[in-house]
């Protein structure tokens, strides 16, 4: 397995609408591999395929270590679809793609979610809390969306400086960060 570095805020692979996948070939099952350790070195509890820079509509989740979680087995979530939403909360998020940055965002609680595992199977199951929130948190990148444009202007104004930094480079994390390629 690997640790693959992690793609930031202003990378255009992040910008692009992924993919949906046919398969799960050897090159995916250790894509999935990879991803799975990356995710735990960097402390994250989700992370889809595009913020390893792989542009496909993949991700996965382990929320076990969030203590009412504990007995949730990880997840690989692949071609995923919300099929239903209800009842909207105020939850604050995160992303190992912007580093340092903390905010509240509006999210449906209830998702009925359409997605495929690691083996190609098909389930259609719902999800609430925490693991509805990395779930949709996740999807939305497989989307070319981030969580920062779901806040208010006055926030997002709030955080513009800080994003032009990371955006330009001038960041930090206690993990691998993948280079910028476009540094003006
Ligand atoms: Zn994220």
């Amino acid at each position: 397995m690997a640790i693959l570095p992690i793609y930031t805020y202003g990378d255009e692979v992040l910008n692009k609408v992924a993919k949906p996948l046919k398969k799960v070939d050897e090159k995916i099952q250790t894509l999935i591999d990879d991803m799975f350790e990356t995710m735990e070195q960097a402390n994250g509890i989700g992370l889809a395929a595009p913020q390893v820079g792989v542009s496909i509509r993949l991700l996965v989740v382990d929320v076990s270590c969030v203590k009412e979680y504990k007995h949730v087995p990880p997840m690989v979530i692949i071609n995923p679809q919300i099929l239903e939403t209800r009842d909207e909360v105020l939850m604050e998020e995160g992303c190992l793609s912007i580093p340092g940055v903390r905010e509240e965002v509006w999210r449906p609680d209830v998702i009925k979610l359409k997605y495929r595992d690691r083996h190609f199977q098909e389930h259609v199951e719902e999800f609430d809390g925490l693991l509805s929130r990395v779930i949709q948190h996740e999807l939305d990148h497989l989307n070319g969306e981030l969580f920062v444009e779901k806040l208010d202007s006055k926030t997002r104004r709030s955080l513009k400086e800080t994003l032009e930094a990371i955006k330009h480079g001038e960041v930090e994390a206690k993990y691998v960060l993948a280079e910028k390629s476009h540094v003006a």
